[in-house]
């Protein structure tokens, strides 16, 4: 009996993009990921992935784990591989049955069949039939329920048969690679590592920039930043993290423009620092971590100002969802405990105490005049430290 992972991925995502592409992308990504755990073979049929370790001791949990972070896949199920003949497949069962029993204390079960091969002499009924019979033989404290079982034991019967009883729930999406590369602005908030996932479940790339007020934001907030971008990429590996030092800029609107305007204005240069960076790593959008009024610098308003600001397009998946929503993933891809760490951000620092809620564009851009940009613009890009995070 052979130990493998069975991935499954949804015809429905395979419709627009060219099929081969996208399932090399996926089992790319995949032997990426496993194989520091253990050298893995992975091989596709009939519009399945099966990854089986080269190695007999390999931790199943940590790869099933690594897999669930990768975009893409809809679900996976640990199988055992027999030959497509129904004599070794009654025998195989119920080792692994046995070995299910050993570790859970499982009462009722229904078995499911599926026959790919229309060769195999049995069809799905049968083989459900016959199993369940053979089952219920051997393993006198079980019993059948078809409506509510403790297990379910499917077997599916290709040119080889499989046997499972799990299927777990992957990260849906994408695969990484294929919906080219955005520029996320990632600040230490909830928000904008979550904008960044579901950019990233969409199957781009990520590199992000971060705006860093030095001394009024401490290296913890730095290094906070920079541990969020690490976890963002154990879903999108290979992300550069861009820290930009702003605090020049932020004394600069703070001391030239008018106070109710200083937090708009400092978001424009967020968004006109970023798309410089975007357009040199061949980003093809913005991503931030904004809502529809959930503060002044984001009503209908704002986000208007901010927009004018950048000519590449800004993508905001979080529009139109509540905070509560935004938590709630935030808890799941495990952002949210270093995002409530409670470091200072820039914003934090230089507010204005009553921003204007509805910025208008032309008074804007007049406030503006003030500043130099490409000045400061230039400086704080000859002064931005990448970092590859991994
Ligand atoms: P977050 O929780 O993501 O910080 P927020 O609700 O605090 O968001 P703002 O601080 O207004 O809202 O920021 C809105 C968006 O602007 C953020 O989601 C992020 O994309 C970007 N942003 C804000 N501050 C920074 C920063 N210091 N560096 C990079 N991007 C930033
Ligand atoms: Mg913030």
């Amino acid at each position: 009996m052979e130990k493998i992972i069975l991935v499954r991925y949804e015809e429905i995502f395979l419709k627009g993009l060219n099929k081969s592409t996208f399932e090399n992308k996926l089992i790319m990504n995949i032997k990426e990921r496993l194989n520091p755990l253990a050298p893995v073979r992975v091989t596709r049929s009939q519009s399945r992935i099966y990854v089986e370790f080269q190695e007999p001791d390999v931790d199943m949990e940590e790869a099933i784990l690594r897999l669930g972070k990768i975009f893409g896949i809809a679900s996976v199920s640990p199988v055992v591989k027999v030959p497509a003949d129904f004599d070794v497949i009654k025998e195989k069962t119920l080792t692994f049955i046995d070995d299910l029993l050993k570790r859970k204390a499982y009462k009722t079960f229904k078995v499911e069949a599926k026959r790919g091969d229309k060769k195999f002499p049995l069809n799905s009924p049968q083989i459900c039939a016959e199993l369940g019979a053979h089952i219920l033989r051997n393993f006198q404290k079980l019993k059948v329920d078809v409506h509510n079982p403790d297990f379910v034991f499917y077997v599916d019967v290709r040119e080889d048969a499989y046997l499972y009883c799990e299927i777990i729930p992957g990260a849906k999406g994408l695969p990484t690679g294929t919906g080219g590369k955005a520029t996320l602005l990632l600040s230490g908030g909830i928000d904008s590592p979550v904008a960044g996932w579901m950019v990233a479940k969409r199957g781009v790339e990520l590199e992000a920039v971060y705006f860093h007020s030095y001394p009024y934001t401490s290296d913890r907030a730095r290094d906070k930043v920079v541990t969020l971008a690490e976890k963002l990429s154990e879903w999108c590996p290979g992300i550069k993290l861009h820290v930009v030092p702003f605090t020049d800029i932020q004394l600069k609107i703070n001391e030239k423009c008018p106070h109710e305007y200083i937090t708009i204005i400092m978001r424009r240069y967020m968004m006109k620092i970023a798309e410089r960076i975007a357009r040199k790593s061949g980003s093809l959008g913005l991503v931030t971590g904004e809502a529809i009024g959930q503060v002044a610098s984001q009503t209908m308003e704002s986000m208007l100002v901010t927009n004018d600001a950048a000519t590449l397009p800004v993508y905001r998946p979080l529009v139109g969802m509540d905070k509560n929503e935004v938590i709630e993933i935030a808890k799941k891809i495990d952002t949210y405990d270093t995002s409530i760490l409670p470091y200072e951000d820039c914003c934090t620092v230089f507010v204005a105490k009553h921003p204007v809620t509805r910025p208008s564009l032309e008074r804007t851009r007049e406030y503006e005049k003030a500043l130099d940009e490409e000045i400061l613009i230039e400086e704080a890009l000859n002064n931005t430290e990448t970092i590859k995070v991994s």
